[in-house]
């Protein structure tokens, strides 16, 4: 990641590449920091800028081999360490959820403790940082740099270390050479006040209304009033934010409904009506929205084989969507109908005329459909 994609923090950014530049970069920080205001992006992002082969005096440079291995999360000089799981009789460590980290955490840095542990586990049990991976970070930081640069521990969620950060008081205190430390923690009450003592503290406080507002507008294409409001609410907290905005998706649910009823009715006026709608949306909005229905129609054939239990992606509000649908699709048909909606997207994103396309699309999904 690099600091221009982390949602505001300016102070911090500066105050972080100063210390760099100055080479007087702590070697054990605390990233203490309100929940959604990006304690792990910012911690990324000056991790990558600490191996960054052309670093500026504003950001890593994004395109050299160590920012692409940090963007990919496979820097072998940069160590993860987050709350895991039990998933067997051994006690676990960061290492058994490596491929899930990255996949959840490149597709969102933003993600809450709450969200990791659920994209691991069914059951949400505690998370926990245990003893074998803080051996595990003593053993790897006390081996040579793989790349001859900065070895870098990242803790996220310090909070999970609790009496375990206690066998990791001497590494925190006088680290082997080049070695940066950083945890990343929300409450300072649930780290020990010894752990707390070896670091120096970075504060990361709750994000302004007008930085989420400007990332709402260019991550998701809000609309300014929408993104002020949603801004509003979260009330410093990014994440909160994004799922306001996700939440939005639940509309999809009424037109998507909307469409199949006028799709089945055959071309009418109110299907004519509904392809003009969409086509005053953006382009990204199509893109969602088809993604959306892809993934209704597939939990609509899914609930035909689980009975009454509930296919496992839906909201409440998208239920009624799933149940309609249910008797209309087919293993048979969705073969045809995915590759269908792919193909429009695919030619509405690259510019084909929205409205024709859509039309196009109804047609031949009622085709499919009857
Ligand atoms: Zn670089």
């Amino acid at each position: 990641m690099q600091f221009s994609q982390v949602v505001g923090l300016k102070d911090v950014k500066k105050h972080l590449i100063q210390m760099v530049s100055e080479k007087r970069i702590p070697h054990a920080q605390l990233f203490l920091s309100q929940a959604g205001a990006g304690g792990l992006p910012i911690a990324l992002a000056f991790a990558q800028y600490l191996v960054c082969e052309q670093k500026s005096d504003t950001d890593s440079c994004g395109k050299c081999s160590s920012c692409i291995k940090s963007q990919k999360l496979i820097h072998p000089d940069i160590h993860m360490t987050y709350p895991v799981i039990k998933k067997d009789s051994r006690p676990p460590i960061s290492a058994d959820y490596i491929k899930e980290w990255r996949t959840q955490i490149m597709s969102n840095p933003y993600t809450t403790e709450y969200e990791w542990l659920q994209s691991i586990s069914k059951d949400i049990k505690m998370g926990n940082i245990t003893r074998e991976e803080a051996s595990q970070i003593i053993n790897t930081l006390y081996l040579k740099s793989f790349e001859g640069g900065y070895k870098i521990q990242i803790v996220w969620m310090a909070e999970n270390l609790g009496e375990v950060g206690n066998t990791l008081l001497k590494i925190f205190e006088e680290p082997p050479e080049k070695t940066i430390i950083i945890l990343i923690a929300e409450n300072l009450e649930a780290i020990l006040p010894t752990v707390v003592s070896r670091t120096q503290i970075v504060k990361i406080n709750a994000l302004s209304d007008e930085d989420i507002t400007e990332n709402l507008i260019s991550q998701f294409q809000a609309s300014h009033e929408l993104a002020q409001e949603y801004a509003y609410i979260a009330n410093g907290n990014y994440r909160k934010a994004q799922q306001l905005i996700e939440n939005e998706l639940e509309s999809f649910g009424e037109d998507l409904k909307e469409w199949m009823i006028f799709c089945m009715r055959g071309p009418s006026s109110d299907l004519l009506k509904w392809t003009e709608n969409k086509h005053d949306k953006s382009r990204e909005y199509l893109k969602k929205f088809f993604e959306y229905t892809i993934n209704i129609f597939r939990e609509s054939l899914a609930s035909k084989y689980t009975d009454n239990v509930l296919a496992p992606h839906v909201s409440k509000s998208e239920i009624p969507v799933v149940q309609a649908l249910k008797k209309y699709i087919s293993h048979d048909n969705l073969y045809h109908l995915i590759p269908l909606i792919e193909d429009t997207a695919y030619h509405i994103e690259r510019n084909a005329n929205a409205k024709i396309a859509l039309l196009n699309l109804s047609i031949q999904m009622r085709q499919i459909l009857k």
